[in-house]
């Protein structure tokens, strides 16, 4: 077995334990494999082991991986940005992502929108929520998020499937369950009111467990499957 067969295995076997623990079918649960800064034949051969959902956070480097698989990858991956996006680079994204988790302002969500291709699929968004309270963190404020959510649902060329949080990291499995209890909240709020939100995007590594018995249905993966970053690689 190599590293990769490996941690993909250990991977699969934490989701599969928190899966039960939660008492919910291993299927409500998809894993992204976050591919930011790893080399194009690191994800050709987790893909090669099965796996079609990647996640990158930094657009030119999207880009660039994004274009150079396009014809090498049978079936083709399911594409998830989940980096911060400025309103100058959105048209790259909108072109070549299914799904965008990092929509935080009206601005991005209205430009994705106008910038999707015709000949494809609304582009799917995740509404990113700030539960940090912290300024100049990335992400919509609680009190702002309604007010988002309405008017993103409008845009015709976006399909909003969900919310996706990025907390603080913490060692205690208790305190990691509150932000992600917290974003099953927001979610359930906005369903009252009429919309129909099927997605949270929550948990990395180190928290999955966490964020699986809170509701994901989507969790972030990087570290555990392909090990640690090194920090001189960051792209943007
Ligand atoms: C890097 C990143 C991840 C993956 O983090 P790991 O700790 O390596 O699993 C998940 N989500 C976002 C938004 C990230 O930037």
């Amino acid at each position: 077995m190599t590293q990769l067969e490996h941690s993909r295995a250990s991977v699969e076997r934490r989701i599969d334990a928190a899966c039960r623990q939660a008492g919910r079918d291993r299927e409500s649960v998809r894993l992204i494999a976050v591919s930011k800064t790893r080399s194009e034949q690191e994800i050709q051969a987790l893909h090669t082991l099965g796996q079609r959902l990647f996640g990158e956070n930094y657009v030119q480097e999207f880009v660039a991986k994004h274009d150079a698989l396009a014809l090498l990858l049978e079936p083709p991956p399911e594409w998830h940005f989940i980096g911060a996006l400025q309103a100058n680079k959105t048209r790259v994204v909108a072109e070549r992502a299914h799904w965008v988790h990092s929509v935080d302002r009206l601005k991005i969500a209205e430009r994705l929108s106008a910038q999707r291709p015709a000949g494809r699929p609304p582009l799917q968004v995740c509404l990113q929520v700030d539960l940090s309270r912290e300024p100049g963190k990335s992400g919509v404020r609680e009190t702002e998020l309604q007010a988002l959510a309405d008017a993103t649902a409008q845009l015709p060329r976006l399909a909003l499937r969900g919310l996706m949080t990025l907390p603080a990291p913490s060692d205690d499995p208790e305190q990691q369950r509150r932000p992600f209890a917290r974003l099953r909240e927001l979610r359930d709020t906005l369903n009252a009111t009429g919309h129909r939100l099927d997605t949270l995007s929550m948990g990395m590594s180190d928290d999955l467990e966490a964020a699986i018995l809170e509701g994901a249905t989507l969790v972030r993966v990087g570290t555990a499957l392909f090990g640690p970053r090194s920090p001189s690689s960051r792209q943007t």
